[in-house]
């Protein structure tokens, strides 16, 4: 999912909605917007579908009047799987004695099942089928005096991965969860103050890019200044490296570097551990179109767009049932026929999931009349779920969990197939010695199998790790 927030300015709607359609690669499946007023109070709009479709009307924006906004584009990771109801739609609102607070959460909560049964018996009535809403019920269970000490308290309950956009009246907060596995950074816009998911939605809205919110932090935002505290234990970080890999947007910058440099980082390394004699390099656009670069720069073979994409079809993946991921790869990538015909052609794209995309793009590209197809792939095999917000199938549905590189390379029917090592996925994110097997730097559990939160209600369910 992506976050947005902002306060101190003179109209938070415009912004928040600006700052969601550049999130909304993050999510496309729903969003919402709060925003509070002194005069008009608490407000929100909560719809289906994109943001540029439900957010740029002036009626909606004008019923969301003031100068402090959060929104939410939201991806279906937990509850409600594919059919999700306008009540999972966030921002979550909760009134308390001290007065309304909303959050948007993005990432997973690894023991929300149990949390959610422990205060349904003791009385909690809960409106969505939403992971996140754990947050706003612990917050109402809270003795604490002001909100974000009731947040602090609750987030001290929760497992997983969490960043948090918060908001009261006159107070936007913002937290990470002592991982760190999900990103969100502070911007400073004008006299005010913003929080994002990514730097590329404080570019939209013209604010500066001051710093990360560092793992295990809350940062309180209001038109004064920006306050910040520790409320957990700390760690050692883990931050998701597949954010590196793809979800992030390339014109992001995360821990310091830029998405599109560690990507084309990871072209090269490809192109190092598993060259090839080939006539082309073509990305699967657009995810394997920076490392795709960097493939054909390290490797000297011409880079060149063999696969075309309609520019009106959002993220694939992230569509929630199968059959409109089937059909979306034709509606999405065509082949360039007279640029690949007679031609041997390295593909590169950023991970095999179920291996569907990778299986219609192999055809396509044959029926082009291609001689030979390579796939060289941005990330190591998926073989294991992600329990931290990012929406991969059970386990036994990923190709990687029961197949070795060789059966995949046959199951594809691909001339030949390799994915980037680990230590050269930590090489290109900047890891110079690659990956430390005993402290490792990220979170790669669905790579490694090495789960840094135990996935607590995924193993009550009986999940092997
Ligand atoms: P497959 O057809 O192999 O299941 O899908 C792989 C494609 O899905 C890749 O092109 C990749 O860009 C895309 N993709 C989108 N979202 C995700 C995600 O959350 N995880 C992974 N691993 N791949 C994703
Ligand atoms: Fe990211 Fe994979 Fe860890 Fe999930 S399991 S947080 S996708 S690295
Ligand atoms: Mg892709």
């Amino acid at each position: 999912c992506g976050i947005f927030g902002v306060v101190g300015v003179e109209s938070a709607a415009p912004m928040v909605a600006l700052g969601l359609h550049a999130l909304q690669h993050r999510g496309q499946e729903a969003a919402g917007v709060v925003v509070h007023d002194p005069e008009a109070g608490f407000n929100s709009a909560r719809r289906f579908g994109y943001v540029r479709d439900n957010f740029t009307d002036a009626e909606v924006i004008d019923s969301l009047p003031g100068p402090i906004g959060i929104g939410h584009v939201r991806y279906s990771t937990a509850g409600s799987k594919g059919a999700t109801a306008i009540r999972d739609v966030q921002p979550f609102f909760g009134e308390f004695a001290m007065g309304g607070a909303a959050i948007a959460h993005n990432g997973n909560i690894t023991n929300a099942e149990s949390l959610r049964r422990e205060m349904i018996e003791r009385g909690s009535i809960f409106q969505s089928s939403s992971d996140s809403e754990c947050i706003i019920h612990l917050m109402a269970r809270s003795l604490q005096r002001t909100i974000p000490e009731r947040m602090e308290d609750a987030l001290r309950r929760v497992e997983g991965a969490f960043s948090v956009i918060a908001m009261t009246r006159t107070k936007l907060i913002g937290v990470r969860d002592p991982l760190g596995v999900r990103p969100l950074v502070l911007g400073r816009v004008g006299d005010g103050w913003a929080l994002a998911s990514e730097t590329c939605a404080l570019d939209i809205i013209g604010a500066e890019f001051l710093r990360e919110v560092e793992p295990g932090e809350m940062v309180v935002a209001t038109p004064e200044g920006v306050t910040s505290e520790r409320p957990f234990r700390s760690k050692r970080p883990r931050f998701c490296i597949f954010e590196h890999v793809y979800f992030s947007r390339p014109d992001s910058q995360l821990g310091g570097r830029s998405v599109y440099e560690t990507r084309r980082q990871i072209g090269v390394e490809l192109a190092r551990e598993a060259p090839v004699e080939a006539d082309l390099v073509c990305p699967v656009p657009d995810s394997g179109t920076p490392a795709a670069i960097g493939f054909g720069q390290e490797s000297g073979i011409p880079y060149a767009m063999g696969i075309v994409r309609n520019q009106y079809v959002g993220r694939t993946f992230i569509e929630p049932t199968e059959q409109i991921r089937n059909m979306g790869v034709r509606l999405k990538l065509n082949v360039n026929r007279a640029l690949v015909r007679g031609k041997r052609v390295v593909l590169v794209d950023d991970s095999v999931v179920r291996g569907t995309t990778s299986r219609k793009i192999k055809e396509m590209i044959l029926d082009a009349g291609a001689s030979e197809v390579h796939f060289r792939i941005a990330s190591p095999p998926t073989a294991w779920p992600c329990f931290y917000g990012v929406d991969t199938p059970e386990r036994e549905k990923l190709l990687a969990s029961s197949m070795s590189e060789d059966e995949m390379r046959e199951h594809l029917g691909v001339d030949s197939l390799r994915f980037v090592t680990l230590d050269g996925l930590y090489r290109a994110v900047g890891e110079a010695g690659g990956r430390d097997a005993r402290a490792p730097q990220y979170c790669d559990a669905c790579f490694s199998g090495e789960y840094p939160v135990e996935p607590a209600d995924q193993v009550g369910r009986g999940f092997r790790l």
